[in-house]
């Protein structure tokens, strides 16, 4: 049987968890901005690629793998630091709004030799 107290020092060490996590999170999410604001280009292993959709100029659609839950998808070219500027490409998709399916191991838009 369970002990009154028992629950509650164990709600007490989910809370402490909880903010140990949140914690975590802001420092991850801190770091990713940090690193959009100083160096945006990503290599390919940095990268989550769609399993199908591409930008129009034929590069897969990706995303940094750090990146937060308001991030979005965008052309894998320009995240590389690669993209032809003589051809369109799309406009930032938020996660919010486009529902694109990831890569698997063998569905991608990730180019063998990117
Ligand atoms: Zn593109």
């Amino acid at each position: 049987m369970i002990t009154e107290e028992q629950y509650k020092e164990a709600i007490k060490i989910k809370e402490e968890a909880q903010k140990t996590i949140n914690k975590y999170c802001i420092e991850i999410n801190d770091r990713f901005e940090e690193r959009m604001k100083t160096n945006p280009i990503f290599n390919k292993d940095e990268l989550i690629f769609s399993a199908f959709q591409r930008c129009p100029c034929g590069a897969g659609l990706a995303y940094p793998k750090n990146c937060g839950f308001n991030h979005y998808w965008d052309c894998s070219d320009i995240l590389m630091g690669k993209q032809d500027n003589q051809v369109k490409h799309t406009g930032i998709l938020p996660f919010s709004t486009y529902e694109i399916k990831s890569e698997t191991a063998n569905i991608t838009t990730r180019d063998k030799n990117a």
